[in-house]
């Protein structure tokens, strides 16, 4: 059962496993993380993780930077087999996805292990939390190809005009802090509607020199209340609607 009146933030891509259990103890106190992991070894930890505090919400997945870089084409399909044989257990696959952008050379094994997880996530009602630099169109035609039921397009900076697909199916996007100096998702932020915005920090990645991580939230509360004209603590509202939505879509016990 998830309390989101006990928490004032949202993180919605974060690999939470990254950090030390005193600072997550810190972390979820105020805010509602949704924890994603790279490969077969860090989703464990995070569903650890999530059965030890409140106000987090584990994804298992395999990272599309990791298949053959840090684990082979064999780990991965491995992984997924693990992840069948526990499936009762797990309500979102995430970080999952594909990338054209840093990973050209491995797009063929990429594909592979996404349109298996893919067809997870579509026969078992889950949350898919994706990763999809270079690849935005192709991954969401997939994504609606197998009807996977609810989408996490996370760190959204792909084509303005796919913004309309994504709210149509019913899928989400999330807003990262780099939205202060990132000039096409300050496109994405104001062409958006909030019905369809998650935050998220995909800490602890570095990203051009800024440390991200869950800390930032609040500052980015304040970036995106102040672009889209909304008081933060309405802001704030919306989103714990939007993720109340998700976890209804996906039967998760909530309070508001
Ligand atoms: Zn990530």
């Amino acid at each position: 059962m998830y309390n989101l009146s006990d928490v004032t933030y949202i993180d919605a891509h974060c690999h939470l496993y990254e950090y030390s259990t005193d600072y997550i103890g810190e972390l979820v106190k105020d805010t509602l993380i949704f924890a994603v992991s790279d490969d077969l070894d860090s989703s464990n930890k995070t569903i650890n993780i999530s059965r030890k505090f409140n106000n987090v919400f584990p994804g298992v997945g395999i990272h599309p930077w990791v298949i053959g870089h840090d684990i082979s084409f064999r780990e991965a399909l491995g992984a997924i087999d693990y992840f069948r044989e526990h499936i009762d257990k797990i309500k979102m696959l995430g970080e999952i996805g594909l990338d054209s952008y840093f990973r050209r050379d491995t797009m063929d094994k990429q594909v592979i292990i996404f349109k298996e997880l893919v067809k997870i996530a579509a026969e078992n009602n889950l949350l898919v939390n994706v990763h999809a630099l270079g690849t935005w169109r192709m991954v969401l035609e997939e994504l609606y190809r197998n009807d996977v039921p609810i989408a996490i397009l996370h760190w959204y900076s792909g084509p303005i005009n796919m913004i309309k697909d994504i709210e149509s199916l019913g899928y989400y996007i999330t807003i990262n802090p780099s939205v202060d100096f990132q000039r096409k998702h300050k496109e994405v932020l104001r062409k958006s509607p909030l019905s369809i915005i998650l935050t998220e920090s995909d800490g602890p990645y570095e990203y051009r020199g800024r440390k991200l991580g869950p800390s930032l939230i609040p500052w980015l509360i304040h970036i995106i209340s102040s672009e889209k004209g909304i008081e933060s603590v309405e802001l704030i509202k919306v989103l714990k609607e939007n993720v109340a939505r998700i976890f209804r879509r996906l039967g998760v016990k909530y309070v508001l």
